[in-house]
């Protein structure tokens, strides 16, 4: 029988301890928000979303070869002497044409290594309210801006470029003397016994 009280007792003291931190915040302003009605401010060091300034990008490959898993399409080529891209951040001047540069978030860690080695600082975290997304095609995001049809020009001119290579590569070798043949074993011998 006082067994059956004292747990009468015990259920009491309890509600009203866990009912003591219920009355405790009850007139304090709510912590929570009425999502998705209401967004909250992302900190601004939050790994939201990675995001490239491609005017700023060299096209140095450095976040593609660190990434630990290999997320990065980047395509590039390499200006003629005479053309002028502008200049980085860096103070040096701008060699590459970006023709892609597209991250798949759907596979991202967001380890940030990427970002640590970009040197001209044009990879970087922003953060968006509104990062999530119901479709997973819409987390494969591209950023070089180039007309397909100045892309089409210049893997048109890079082409032309390196077949005009492998020529001079082959007339080169071409050109060359052909190496003396090497005196077989039985002749040498067969020279000796004379
Ligand atoms: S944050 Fe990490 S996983 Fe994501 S793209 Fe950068 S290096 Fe790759
Ligand atoms: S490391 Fe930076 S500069 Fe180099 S390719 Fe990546 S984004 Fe561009």
């Amino acid at each position: 029988m006082a067994g059956y009280f004292k747990d009468i007792w015990q259920g009491i003291t309890t509600v009203i301890a866990g009912m003591e931190v219920t009355f405790k915040h009850l007139f304090e302003p709510a912590i929570t928000i009425q999502y998705p009605r209401e967004i909250k401010e992302m900190y601004p060091r939050a790994r939201a979303m990675l995001v490239n300034t491609i005017d700023d990008c060299e096209c140095c490959y450095k976040c593609q070869r660190i990434c630990p898993i290999d997320i990065f399409v980047i395509k590039g080529i390499r200006a003629g002497k005479d053309e002028d891209l502008g200049m980085l951040p860096t103070g040096k001047p701008k060699l590459m044409y970006i023709l892609e540069f597209d991250i798949d978030f759907s596979k991202c860690l967001y380890c940030g290594l990427c970002v640590d080695v970009c040197e001209t600082e044009s990879l970087h975290w922003e953060s968006p309210q509104e990062a999530s997304t119901f479709c997973r095609q819409e987390l494969y995001k591209s950023f070089a801006d180039m007309p397909e049809e100045k892309k089409q020009e210049l893997l048109e001119k890079e082409a032309a470029k390196k077949a005009a290579r492998a020529e001079a590569a082959a007339a080169k070798a071409a050109a060359k003397p052909a190496p003396k043949p090497v005196p077989r074993r039985e002749d040498k011998a067969g020279e000796e016994g004379e």
